[in-house]
């Protein structure tokens, strides 16, 4: 072959330009690498999902005619070949030196280790031709201000992309944002319909890295893998999610219930980030569902839907690329504690914690405010530190890229970012659970206690949070209200809840 081009675990976007002619003399390689394996501790479903989706591409490309390498990890290893670039290097001196072309990462590690490798040996990158903003756009929009802010970003995106706009540049529907009608609580009359699931034994990834010794996270249960891996399974659920579920999305998006997992969210985070889909159809696959059926889905489920994909994730992302590395350090709050053990159990009699945390090992997945308002808020206001914190949900969820877990993890959930990239923190007390869920229902705790043995230990550690934090976030205005509060319980009282948070912080693995 006279050029090697090489995809990525998560490049496997059949409609990049790469493909559009078959070439005799280019040649495709994927690889199943031990380094992309242990980066950190995986789920287990994770590792299974994104071999079995590069699996299924690999045949997909050969079933267009292309040519393809494909190395699996039994294959990689006995060679001695444990990163990406030694596959690749080995692989370019087997065919006599061909050109070789890749696309440009996502993750820092990966284009540090290309952009060195390709000026060593030769190598040329290009777009992945997936995103709807460029690595700079973020950076560029924020560059001499000292916080950075989504909707700004957000507006900016509808405008170039002509997104929910009328022909003078306005919001279609004469409003940006439609957040206020998207805090609805669910009821147990709301009926919940089920998602498809697109059945595959996962028994032989497992045994697969039980031979190589690679550590997993989490469970899958009868070893039953059920996220879609191909196309034509993505585009089925993206049809799915838009036929039953975007009804309702805005309006339930902050909610929790123990009912479902996943209530009216569209779980595409793993088809979107593996690029099996673009953003750019996922949010057109929307809009059409709403211009087809206007008095069945309103627009501020459809607004909420297109302002995570077209806003949030490519905020996430331009973010990613404007603070690495240094990002990947920062500790604002100087949290030092460790997650407590049964992050990786879910053995608490915490319900909530108990019931995301169970939900996210067995699931690989946890919607946005079970990662935001009850892990992410837990590890934050407990003082966990940001690396631990890292740790958890780069392992635990099957869509965990680093450009996306991290800026969410770090930034938005911990705060370790000072700010940047959220106007306050996402702390509360159990007051917000409670009503936002039906988790307090069957807890052993009480939401309404402050102190005492059954006390909520969301509400000691709330207040010890803000008590400790006075001169970092006692000046900011949205947090005034919050600070009203603590002051108003007088001196006693907080003397009790502080002594409490500290019994809390000494027995968190008992909790
Ligand atoms: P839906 O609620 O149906 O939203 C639709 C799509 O919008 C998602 O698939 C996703 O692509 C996008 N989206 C929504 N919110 C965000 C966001 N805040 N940032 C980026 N994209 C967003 N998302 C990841 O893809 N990978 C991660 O590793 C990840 N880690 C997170 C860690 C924390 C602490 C928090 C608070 C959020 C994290 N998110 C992450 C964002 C979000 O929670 C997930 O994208 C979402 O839960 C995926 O489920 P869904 O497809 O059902 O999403
Ligand atoms: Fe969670 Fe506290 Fe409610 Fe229990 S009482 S479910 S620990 S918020």
């Amino acid at each position: 072959y006279a050029r090697l081009r090489l995809i990525l675990g998560d490049q496997l976007n059949e409609n990049h330009s790469w493909f559009r002619e078959v070439d005799n003399a280019t040649v495709y390689c994927l690889f199943e690498t031990h380094s992309e394996a242990t980066y950190t501790r995986h789920h287990v479903q994770k590792i299974t999902g994104f071999f079995l989706a590069m699996r299924a591409f690999a045949n997909r490309l050969r079933e267009l005619g292309h040519h393809v390498v494909y190395r699996s990890l039994d294959e990689t290893l006995a060679a001695g070949h444990h990163s990406i670039t030694d596959c690749v290097s080995h692989l370019r001196r087997e065919q006599e030196n061909p050109a070789f072309e890749y696309q440009l990462p996502d993750e820092w590690r990966l284009d540090q280790e290309l952009k060195l490798y390709s000026e060593k040996a030769g190598g040329v990158a290009c777009d992945s031709e997936h995103f709807l903003s460029v690595r700079e756009d973020v950076g560029r929009l924020f560059a001499d201000k000292q916080r950075y802010l989504m909707e700004t970003f957000y507006r900016e995106m509808r405008r170039r992309h002509d997104i929910l706009m009328d022909a003078n540049g306005e919001p279609a529907t004469g409003q940006w944002n439609y957040d206020q009608d998207n805090r609805g609580r669910i009821s147990a009359e709301v009926s919940i319909p089920e998602s498809p699931r697109f059945e595959r034994d996962g028994g032989e990834i497992v045994t697969l890295l039980e031979r190589h010794g690679i550590a997993t996270m989490g469970r899958m249960p009868g070893n039953r893998f059920t996220y879609p891996v191909t196309r034509r399974e993505c585009l089925e659920a993206l049809s799915d999610f838009c036929r039953h579920r975007l009804v309702h999305f805005g309006t339930y998006q902050d909610a929790m219930t123990t009912r479902h997992p996943l209530l009216f969210h569209a779980n595409l985070s793993f088809a979107m980030n593996t690029k099996l889909l673009g953003p750019r159809e996922v949010i057109d696959a929307a809009i059409n569902a709403w211009r087809e059926r206007p008095e069945e889905i309103t627009i501020n489920q459809v607004e909420g839907f297109v302002r995570q994909i077209l806003g949030w994730r490519e905020y996430m992302r331009g973010v990613y690329w404007a603070q690495m590395p240094e990002f990947a350090e920062v500790n604002a709050l100087d949290h030092r504690a460790d997650l407590p053990e049964w992050y990786w159990t879910g053995d608490t009699k915490m319900n909530c914690l108990s019931h995301a945390i169970n939900q996210s090992l067995d699931l690989a997945y946890a919607h946005h405010i079970q990662r935001l308002m009850i892990t992410g808020n837990f590890a934050l206001i407990l003082g966990a530190h940001p690396d631990a914190v890292d740790a958890w949900y780069l392992g635990v969820y099957i869509d965990a890229i680093e450009w996306v877990e991290i800026t969410n993890t770090r930034g938005m959930s911990q705060r370790a970012d000072g700010g940047l990239i959220a106007t306050k923190p996402y702390c509360s007390s159990a007051n917000y659970i409670n009503k936002m869920s039906d988790y307090c229902r069957g807890c052993h705790y009480d939401p309404k206690q402050h102190t005492g043995p059954r006390a909520c230990p969301f509400n000691s550690l709330y207040w010890d949070f803000l008590d400790r934090h006075r001169e970092r976030l006692g000046s900011n205005y949205r947090m005034a209200f919050m600070y009203k509060g603590w002051e108003r319980k007088g001196g006693e009282q907080q003397a009790a809840i502080l002594e409490r948070a500290a019994w809390v912080k000494a027995h968190v693995n008992e909790l």
